[in-house]
């Protein structure tokens, strides 16, 4: 399986390539063995990202037997990689959602994802997980007039719902990002940020407290129904459970291989400047919040602990040096922040975002007893850790219809191999979009774009 779409190319990128700021800042995870031998457990659970840990993390603490198993290490997949921003909900508005589902399912939707947030916070409150957590407020500034029409709306419909959000102007979205390029926006209050790293390796050390057994470098290479159990082998050993969860989203495999053909990977690349100087950090998000705009390509920023501004957008598909990858992040500072110019770049990696047809995270029996969530969309720091829950209670016998999530039966995306492709096009096409969408709002003099 492809670690990342990247490749180096110059003695300078050597340095700093596909090393993660957060890999570089992290608090240690707990040192973890290769599985080895045959052993049992009530639950295995594939994957040690957010969704898995989470469910392990409530699994071990109701008293269930777990074991989880990850190819690699704790979090060096997208828990560990994305930009660490606690987005409340989905990509879908609320009513949007009661619309599709219908009032009572999708009004306990709503309220599940809205939970997000109070659930990552709690977490790390509760097991005193160190990843320097800050919960200030998302904020969503708006690159179009047409933008902040949506925008508008989603703030009426969660005020509606009693959510702590609040509609920006011009002025007050330029004062809370430090930046003139957005005509508007609105504020989450219930998001904030947390060191992505850390908290999934917070995650792990909670769960392995709690009794969850945890291997590292251990990828389940098979899968087999026998009787009422399942066995997972991986390259030297083997798990027996009555139940599985896959918690594998973007990078699931082909171990479960028409699961894989639900997802489309979509890469995601950031990259982190040095440390910004006193003076000028004060000028950039002073409040502490993290942004994602609201560009088809959308960009997302925020600081770190360390005043490092932390640009992220889409990554490219094909085989290209980092300082191609890279160009269009640099362009996004220059355009955001034109006060940073000159700065330097520290720190730049990729990952790859699980994305749905739907835009909806989706759940799934795939088999008996083989449970499943992922498709996060890019918003799974809160949702995965919500997931890993609702996973949790599954396994342990709640009946599905009082998880306040919908399960759906598995729907392979036709001729998924041409997705990618299909993904090359559409990310192509939103490229366009959002170029007209630029030279519009240029005309109208919407915002203030240099
Ligand atoms: C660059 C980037 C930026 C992002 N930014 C944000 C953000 O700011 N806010 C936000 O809310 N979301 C963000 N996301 C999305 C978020 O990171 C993911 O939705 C979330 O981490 C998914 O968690 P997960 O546990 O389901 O999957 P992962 O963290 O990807 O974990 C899956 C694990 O399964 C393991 N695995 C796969 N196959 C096997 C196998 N056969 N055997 C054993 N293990 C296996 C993998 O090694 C991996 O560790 C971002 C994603 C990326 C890539």
């Amino acid at each position: 399986m492809a670690i990342s779409p990247y490749r180096l190319s110059s003695r300078q990128y050597l340095m700093t390539a596909m090393r993660s700021l957060w890999s570089a800042t992290a608090a240690p995870g707990p040192s973890l063995e290769q599985l080895a031998g045959d052993v049992r457990a009530q639950v295995t659970i594939i994957g040690a990202g957010y969704t898995g840990l989470s469910a392990a993390l409530y699994l071990a603490g109701a008293g269930s037997d777990v074991v989880v198993l990850e190819a690699v290490d704790v979090g060096d997949r997208a828990s560990g990689l994305n930009g660490g921003q606690v987005i409340p909900g989905v990509k879908h508005d609320p009513d949007t959602l009661e619309e599709t589902f219908g009032p009572t399912t999708g009004g306990r939707l709503v309220d599940t994802v809205a939970s997000g947030p109070d659930l990552v916070f709690e977490l790390i409150r509760k097991y005193d997980i160190a990843c320097a957590a800050t919960r200030t407020g998302w904020i969503q500034p708006a690159t179009s007039g047409s933008a902040l029409e949506a925008i508008a709306g989603r703030v009426e419909q969660w005020r509606r719902r009693g959510a702590d959000v609040e509609l920006l102007s011009g002025p007050e979205t330029a004062r809370l990002t430090g930046s003139q390029r957005y005509s508007g926006g609105w504020i989450d209050r219930r998001g904030g940020t947390v060191q992505p790293l850390s908290y999934v390796r917070g995650l792990a050390r909670a769960a392995a407290n709690l009794g969850a057994r945890i291997f590292s470098r251990s990828p389940a290479t098979g899968l087999e129904r026998t009787g009422s159990e399942w066995r997972i082998r991986t390259p030297r050993g083997s798990v027996t459970s009555s139940t599985v969860i896959l918690a594998t989203d973007a990078y699931t495999d082909r171990l479960v291989d028409p699961l894989r053909r639900t997802l489309i990977p979509v890469p995601s690349f950031q990259v982190a400047t040095e440390p910004i100087p006193e003076k000028l950090r004060q000028t950039i998000l002073p409040g502490g919040q993290s942004a994602s705009d609201t560009w088809h390509l959308l960009r997302y920023f925020r600081l770190d602990a360390t005043g490092r501004l932390i640009m992220g957008s889409r990554g490219t598909f094909a085989d290209v040096p980092l300082t191609v990858a890279a160009r269009h992040h640099y362009r996004a500072v220059r355009e955001i922040y034109p006060q940073l110019a000159g700065i330097q770049y520290e720190y730049h990696w990729g990952g790859l975002v699980g994305m749905t047809r739907d835009h909806l995270p989706h759940l799934h029996e795939v088999a008996p007893g083989l449970l499943t969530g992922l498709g996060y969309n890019g918003r799974g720091v809160a949702m995965a850790t919500v997931m890993g829950r609702i996973l949790a209670h599954w396994a342990r016998g709640a009946p599905a219809a009082e998880l306040g999530f919908p399960v759906t039966s598995l729907a392979p995306i036709p001729l998924h191999r041409f997705n990618q492709i299909g993904a090359r096009l559409a990310i192509q096409g939103l490229r366009a979009l959002d170029g007209l969408a630029r030279v519009r709002d240029r005309f109208l003099a919407v915002g203030s774009a240099p």
